[in-house]
């Protein structure tokens, strides 16, 4: 991958739960010059989401012709469905000097850390909960998932959180405006 782009590639994970897409959402409202990756999913789309805009829902055949013809630069496998980034779109946008926000999880970020091995544009953020036990609170509270899917999230953070090793900065989200900061500060410094 050439290295020698302009813009910045910012790289977000977190635990489902962790206040992620509000985060996320806030920072591109603050900040000039910073557009969010729209990834491919086979995911299906949930009430209120918009093809184009949160996602590219494709089918299963879909997503893996477009891995075979080399569409992304990072994919992956999350809680039983594929999600794949494009490399086209992103070099594109670099190139004329844009930030990109990447919202996507451990497994993709390994994969672009290594096509981004040596490059000073690479900033890796990992966001996460204060607890496991306020993550719990937090999903219950959100009152999208049932309670066997509130556990199985709870279990799977607990092995997404083992990666946040890998990850530049590690920002516990406890205060909704500091980790706001922490992340402009980060980012625009
Ligand atoms: P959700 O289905 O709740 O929108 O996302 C589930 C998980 O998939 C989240 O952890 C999110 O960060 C991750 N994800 C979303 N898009 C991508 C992507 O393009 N690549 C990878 N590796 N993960 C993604």
């Amino acid at each position: 991958m050439n290295t020698t782009t302009k813009g910045k590639l910012i790289v977000i994970s977190a635990p489902s739960g962790t206040g992620k897409t509000s985060i996320v959402k806030a920072l591109t409202q603050r900040a000039n010059n910073l557009i969010v990756s729209v990834s491919t999913t086979t995911r299906k789309a949930r009430p209120g989401e918009v093809e184009g805009s949160d996602y590219f829902f494709v089918n299963k055949s879909s997503f893996e012709t477009l891995k075979k013809q080399g569409e992304f630069i990072e994919w992956a496998k999350v809680y039983g469905n594929q999600y794949g980034t494009s490399e086209r779109w992103i070099k594109d946008k670099m190139k004329t000097g844009n930030n990109i926000l990447l919202e996507i999880d451990w497994q993709g970020a390994q994969q672009i850390k290594e096509k981004f091995k040596s490059s000073e544009n690479l900033i890796t953020i990992f966001l996460k909960p204060p607890s496991l036990e306020e993550l719990h609170k937090r999903l219950k509270e959100r009152g999208k998932d049932s309670d066997e899917t509130i556990k199985n999230r709870v279990s799977l953070a607990t092995s997404d959180i083992e990666h946040s090793k890998e990850f530049q900065h590690v920002i516990i989200n406890d205060s909704f405006e500091e980790t706001l900061t922490k992340i402009q500060n980060i980012i625009f410094s």
